[in-house]
């Protein structure tokens, strides 16, 4: 059976870096995969073709009728199916409407069943404060929700609001949280955040991602670290993270921080974040 899947995340959190290895990894686990970015950067797939970039549906959809399934989806690595659902023009149209064009398109065109697939990832923009990005979440069209987010507190923020926008939809047949991928955690307090967030909101780390130089050079050859660098350990980190989402069933409604919990959370590791700075000055001192 097919499983559908939503990343999501702040801008610039490593969605797209993090989707783009997940899918790699998969097909080199033998799986049928789809990437459908609905982000209106359309880059989502960019790491998975050269670096290069594809039309996207609603592009191809203003310029033509009848559009073909093969003028909408591009072969990438090891046989990824790569869509770019992209974005209405600047300043006109909802991006989250043209999630569900695009969407269409490919459910009209049989796509899922066509293509035989096992897993479609959408890598979706958005801390869902509109509804227009919680479209995947409220339609039904993916089953489990996961965000990428490091310690840091806007991409947390957002995070929270994600877990608001499942939570309000759970009722109604929207997906649930699988969990949070935690990306960029390299000091101890990072994952000490992060790990305090996952257990004040009620669900949990999926994979801690280390940032690392290799996923840099990967990308400067547009390639994901699967594919550019197989051996090395950030590769071994995604296709662990790869292994867990793909052997992931049970997903749950979150328990959202209300914002004012959210900032008293904040200010409380503030302190926190000063008194061991204060601590190493001084056995610094005493050395
Ligand atoms: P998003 O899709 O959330 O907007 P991207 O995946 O495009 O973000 O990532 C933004 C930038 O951060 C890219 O240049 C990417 O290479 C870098 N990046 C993301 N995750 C990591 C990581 N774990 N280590 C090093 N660089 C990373
Ligand atoms: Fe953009 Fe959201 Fe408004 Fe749609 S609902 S136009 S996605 S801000
Ligand atoms: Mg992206």
């Amino acid at each position: 059976k097919i499983k559908q899947i939503a990343i999501y995340g702040k801008g610039g959190i490593g969605k797209s870096t993090t989707t783009s290895n997940i899918s790699a990894a998969l097909v080199d686990a033998g799986f049928k995969v789809m990437q459908v970015g609905c982000d209106p950067k359309s880059d989502s797939t960019n790491t998975l073709r050269g670096g290069k970039y594809i039309p996207t549906i609603l592009d191809t959809l203003r310029e033509k009728n009848n559009v073909k399934l093969n003028e909408v989806v591009f072969e990438g690595f090891s046989g990824i199916y790569c869509v770019e659902a992209g974005g209405p023009a600047p300043g006109v149209g909802c991006a989250g409407r043209g999630i569900i064009t695009a969407v269409q398109l490919l459910k009209q065109q049989r796509a899922f069943e066509e293509l035989d697939l096992d897993y479609v990832i959408y890598d979706v923009l958005g801390d869902v404060v509109c509804g227009g990005f919680a479209v995947p979440v409220r339609e039904g069209i993916a089953e489990h929700v996961f965000t990428v987010s490091s310690a840091d507190f806007m991409a947390v923020y957002a995070a929270n609001n994600l877990f608001k926008g499942i939570q309000k939809y759970s009722k109604s047949g929207g997906a649930l949280l699988g969990g949070v991928i935690a990306n960029s955690i390299n000091a101890p307090y990072a994952k000490a955040i992060i790990d305090d967030f996952v257990k004040q909101t009620q669900t949990q780390v999926v994979e801690y991602v280390p940032r690392s130089v290799t996923v840099t050079q990967a990308e400067l050859q547009g390639k994901t670290t699967i594919e550019a660098f197989p051996e090395s350990e950030q590769a071994s980190v995604y296709r662990r993270l790869a292994e867990k989402i793909a052997n992931h069933t049970e997903s749950k409604t979150p328990a959202p921080l209300e914002i004012q919990d959210l900032r008293e959370w904040a200010a409380k590791w503030a302190d926190e974040l000063l008194a061991m700075e204060t601590g190493e000055v001084r056995s610094q001192a005493a050395a």
